[in-house]
């Protein structure tokens, strides 16, 4: 009896394990599709360059900015503002595939923050876990004040507290998405659009 139950646990969970594998798709750039044009994300990125130097008039604006995925739009933000900006870096990683999974944060220990203007910078806003830590971490430091700006906010039920950025470039659907920073497990980030996962890949 005993026996018999040990092998039929076995056998279920063999064939559990069959259908997950399954069910975990590899995507190629043919299951995604044009989102926004690199013209559209620069014009946006101006759009909001312009109004950060309206709120910060005068103020050295520290830009932290979350790697790998804010790299490009830090970069354009940088150039489009006319405020004095100080850029450091901090990696957070919480994506694996198209899956949100645990966050890590590294790199922000030895930044220091204290009485400084700082704007995080981020490539999307979706759970916003990533965000909601950075500003209790970068608290931490006493600066002067703290603000988040993001390319992309995802119109998403998993943002729960309904947190919303000081500064988001694009709303957008709630889709995965990739290019200008934002990769499919590792790849697709220096493309200069933004793709979408096709809602029949999804
Ligand atoms: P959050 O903490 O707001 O859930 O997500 C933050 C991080 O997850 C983002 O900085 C980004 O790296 C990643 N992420 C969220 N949504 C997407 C997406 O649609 N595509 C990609 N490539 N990464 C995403
Ligand atoms: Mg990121």
């Amino acid at each position: 009896m005993k026996f018999s139950r040990i092998v039929w646990a076995f056998v279920l969970s063999i064939s559990l394990n069959g259908v997950t594998n399954a069910c975990q798709r590899h995507y190629t750039l043919d299951d995604f599709i044009p989102y926004l044009t690199a013209s559209y994300l620069q014009q946006r990125v101006q759009e909001v360059a312009h109004r950060i130097d309206t709120d910060y008039a005068g103020k050295e604006i520290t830009i932290v900015s979350v790697l790998e995925g804010a790299r490009p739009f830090t970069r354009d933000l940088k150039n489009a503002l006319k405020s004095k900006t100080q850029v450091v870096e901090v990696t957070a990683k919480s994506y694996e595939g198209t899956e949100s999974k645990d966050l890590t944060i590294s790199g922000l220990d030895s930044i220091y923050l204290k009485d400084k203007d700082v704007l995080i910078v981020d490539d999307i806003c979706d759970t916003a876990k990533t965000l909601k830590k950075l500003v209790e971490k970068v608290q931490e430091k006493q600066p002067t004040s703290v603000k988040t700006c993001v390319l992309l906010m995802k119109n998403t039920s998993k943002n729960s507290t309904k947190y919303q950025p000081d500064y988001q470039a694009v709303e957008i659907e709630d889709r995965f998405v990739i290019g200008y920073g934002l990769d499919y497990d590792g790849a697709y980030r220096d493309l200069n659009c933004v793709m979408a996962l096709k809602s029949s890949a999804a």
